[in-house]
């Protein structure tokens, strides 16, 4: 896969983030500097629209952070969302989160996890998703064993 072609950059002159398309000369849209000196990437995007609210983030002091993500528009999720490809962390987590001691999952508690950890996808998804990658064994209906 190709890395996103947005990055958004920390100025060195005056710590405005701001955005550089890839290959391209980056330059300060606040002081004006221009160069790779002193810039630190601190993230990327696949287009425009992403990159906007990963520098709007970056440009927020840290402790209005918190509460300023909560004010983004959540995303929309298609009924094909790629949950796992998109937070295989979330998912990893509600497995754990639902297997008991000894790593058995019932459907209800991985349910319940999905819903904690905000996945966008049925617990058979995400058990389909565990099996092909080799984290999850079915042992009946609705009934799973986390492999770790
Ligand atoms: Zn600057």
């Amino acid at each position: 896969m190709d890395s996103p072609p947005w990055d958004a950059l920390r100025c060195g002159g005056c710590e405005q983030v701001f955005a550089r398309k890839r290959g391209a000369l980056p330059r300060c849209s606040r002081c004006g500097r221009s160069g790779e000196d002193g810039i630190t990437i601190v993230g990327n995007a696949q287009n425009p629209h992403e990159l906007q609210a990963v520098i709007a983030m970056a440009n927020v002091p840290q402790e209005l952070r918190l509460e300023f993500a909560e004010k983004l528009p959540r995303r929309t999720v298609d009924p094909d969302f790629e949950f796992a490809e998109k937070s295989p962390l979330h998912a990893i987590n509600a497995l754990r989160e639902s297997a008991d001691d000894e790593g058995q999952i019932e459907r209800d508690a991985l349910q319940k996890a999905i819903t904690r950890n905000r996945i966008s996808a049925s617990p058979e998804q995400i058990a389909e998703w565990a099996e092909a990658e080799g984290l999850l064994l079915r042992e009946g209906e609705g009934c799973w064993r986390l492999l770790e």
